[in-house]
Order: C-alpha cells, then sequence, then structure tokens
C-alpha cells in the first residue's frame, strides 16, 4: 500500500538535533535557558521591526495573555472572526468574556471590515462596546489589514492579529506578525516551523513583553518568597523546544518557498478546470506563505466536498474541509454573529490539500494522478 500523504506533517531540518544536544550537555532542561533567549531573538530578527517576543507553550496560551493585558474581564465583549480554528476563541471564554463573531470578505477570506465596523456599532448602541478585536491571517493570507485598523482605530478597540498560521507571510511588504497591539504564532506540529508544541506572544513594547513573562511564569513578585499579587499561568515553552525552534528558524525561507511551490502545483495542475478554483491572493499587496492550499468546488458540481476527501482518504492521501465557522459550533451557539453566508459558503463548498513543505515529487504526482481518476469519473 501507498504510504499516507499528510496535510501538513513537521519538517525538521538536519541542525535541531544538535540544538537540542547542546541543551542536555549543558542541563538546561527547563522552561529557561539560553536557547529560549536566542529562539526569541532569532523571531524579533526575523520580524525586521521593533518588536518583543515572547515564546511560550502555545499559540493559544499567546491568545489568552495578549486578551489578558488588554484587560479583558467577565462581562466583557471580543469580536473575533468566526472562520477559523476554535483555538482563536476559546481564550476570550477563559477570561469570562463573550465572543461576538464577525464573518469574513472572500477574497481574503479573513475579518470583513465592513461587517466589523457594522458590529461594532450596533454593540456601541447596546451600550456593550467591545473590548478588543481579534482578526485571522487565514491559511497564511493576510487579512485587509489596513481596514481592519481603520475601522478599530475610528473606535479606539485594540487588535490582536491571530498569525498562527502567517509566518513569513507579508502585507503591503511588512511581515504578519508585525500589526495591531499584539499578534500571535504558533509552533504546532502542523504549522510552517514546529518546536513540536509551542506559541509566541508578539508586543510591541518592552514592558508588555515584561508582562507577558510575568503572567506565564506564576506571576511571582519580586521578593524572596514566592509572593504573589495576581493569578498566574505555567506558559513558558520550554527550552529543549526552543532548541528546536532555533534549527527551525535556519531552514524557514525554505519552507515557506516549498509551500509556495505547492500551491503553484495545484493552480497549474486546476487551471483549465471549471468546476475548481485554487485560493489565491487578490493582489501583491497580500504575500501569502501559502500555509496550506485550498479549492472551491463550484457548487453546481456533480460532487461534494465529502465525496473528493473520502476519495483521497482511500487512496492514502489527506484532505480536510476548511474551517467550521465558530458561529456554527455548538459549543459557541449562544454567542451572537454579525455577517451573512460568506464563511458558511466557504465551508460548505470548500478543501484544504496536502500542503507540507516536505511532500516530494513524487507525492504531487501521486496526488495529481488520484485527482486526475476522481475527476474523471465525477
Ligand atoms: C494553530 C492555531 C492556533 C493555536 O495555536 P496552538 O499552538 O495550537 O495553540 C490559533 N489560531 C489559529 C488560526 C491556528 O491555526
Amino acid at each position: 500500500m501507498n504510504p499516507k500523504i499528510w496535510l501538513s506533517a513537521p519538517h525538521l531540518g538536519t541542525s535541531e538535533e544538535d540544538f537540542v544536544k547542546q541543551v542536555f550537555a549543558d542541563n538546561w532542561v527547563a522552561p529557561v535557558g539560553p536557547q529560549l533567549l536566542e529562539f526569541e531573538s532569532a523571531i524579533n530578527n526575523y520580524l525586521d521591526a521593533s518588536t518583543f517576543t515572547t515564546a511560550l507553550s502555545s499559540g493559544t496560551a499567546a491568545i489568552h495573555l495578549a486578551l489578558l493585558l488588554l484587560e479583558v474581564a467577565i462581562g466583557d465583549e471580543v469580536l473575533c472572526q468566526s472562520f477559523t480554528f476554535s483555538a482563536t476563541a476559546n481564550p476570550i471564554t477563559y477570561l469570562g468574556a463573550t465572543p461576538v463573531f464577525i464573518d469574513s470578505e472572500p477574497e481574503t477570506w479573513n475579518m470583513c471590515p465592513v461587517i466589523l465596523e457594522e458590529a461594532i456599532k450596533d454593540r456601541i448602541h447596546k451600550n456593550k462596546k467591545p473590548k478588543a478585536i481579534i482578526f485571522v491571517n487565514l491559511y497564511g493570507m493576510p487579512a485587509k489589514i489596513d481596514a481592519i485598523l481603520k475601522v478599530a482605530e475610528t473606535y479606539g478597540i485594540p487588535v490582536i492579529e491571530d498569525a498562527a498560521e502567517a509566518l513569513g507571510s507579508n502585507y503591503k511588504s511588512r511581515r504578519c506578525g508585525t500589526f495591531g497591539h499584539f499578534s500571535v504564532f504558533s509552533f504546532n506540529g502542523n504549522k510552517i516551523i514546529t518546536t513540536s508544541g509551542g506559541g509566541a506572544l508578539i508586543s510591541r513594547t518592552k514592558a508588555h513583553h515584561e508582562r507577558a513573562l510575568f503572567y506565564a511564569t506564576q506571576a511571582k513578585e519580586n521578593a524572596l518568597h514566592y509572593e504573589h499579587k495576581h493569578i498566574g499561568y505555567n506558559y513558558r515553552l520550554s527550552n529543549v523546544c526552543a532548541a528546536i525552534g532555533l534549527g527551525q528558524m535556519e531552514v524557514l525561507s525554505n519552507r515557506i518557498a516549498k509551500r509556495q511551490e505547492n500551491h503553484q502545483f495545484y493552480k497549474e495542475f486546476f487551471k483549465d478546470n471549471a468546476t475548481i478554483s485554487v485560493f489565491e491572493a487578490p493582489d501583491h499587496n497580500y504575500q501569502s506563505n501559502y500555509w496550506l492550499s485550498c479549492i472551491l468546488i463550484e457548487p453546481t458540481a456533480q460532487f461534494s466536498v465529502s465525496d473528493l476527501v473520502n476519495y483521497l482518504a482511500e487512496c492514502h492521501i489527506e484532505a480536510r474541509p476548511l474551517w467550521k465557522p465558530l458561529h456554527l459550533q455548538p459549543v459557541f451557539k449562544p454567542y451572537p454573529y454579525y455577517g451573512g453566508t460568506i464563511c458558511e459558503k466557504l465551508f460548505n463548498n470548500g478543501i484544504c490539500l496536502p500542503s507540507g513543505s516536505n511532500l516530494t515529487d513524487g507525492d504531487r504526482l501521486r496526488i495529481a494522478a488520484v485527482l486526475t481518476d476522481f475527476l474523471k469519473n465525477n
């Protein structure tokens, strides 16, 4: 049987093990150590901006701390893109706040700035001015960031950029991860680079970085004994994982190039297909890392998303429907939603195809053959 082709598998380089060996040799097997600081510097250098990176145990933890630093608390409302992974919104509820979901626009598939403004006006009218906005650069595609930030500024609401999937993407020649008040990256096993599990909060000020560190390491006050005035969290990244991250940072640009090659491959493959379109950037202002390559099936097609995903699965190729909008998730049903059916339609008609940076030419030939077979018979 053919080996399985994964949607987005970890892709280690040649130096990660050496970095980890050094950690063992120096006995920095803890959530402190020089590799953690070097990993944070490497990210700051990559972003090429005056950013302050705090390496954390996950992207979810980073969103949680961003909301905490923006003083989101019980009873507050946070505006959140509906079309995303649940981890974008879960931390809102950790703080006892309420997510208010916003539909996407069809060009980047991310938060629609027009609906965002309608929602803000309506919430203010209901005497519930939102405390924060979380937009996402989904699948690596930058959102309409200028328009979102403009609306946010008009109403004086701080913004969190969920760039978990967008390390290496650019918006108007500036790196994703540098927009809004805070940004978030994930280094989970399926992301652009991995530390096995991990994430980062990107702050704009040293003070925020230090406050994030404080909360991520149990909120210990400056005293000889353990003194606590705040509830803390155990969210610091392991130094062992940071060492893996140092190796991954060396190959980051290669990983992005490979993902973009996958996108080109699918674009070429589907170029004459009338029922399937490949998701791509609206113009040169949006430079996606193409973390995942996505396709949309015309509603008039004779086959469904599940027909194609199941057929690929039978051939040992992993593909997935797009993210199910959070306002349609049972757990988020009680919360308000603003918009129409843009993200719902994307979910009904879209698929992510294998997109790992370690796909071989052979893998792509196999995917092409299976897709050709399917399209011939459907
Ligand atoms: C992966 C992901 C997260 C969460 O990151 P973890 O490191 O898995 O906690 C958040 N938002 C989006 C859009 C993601 O894809």
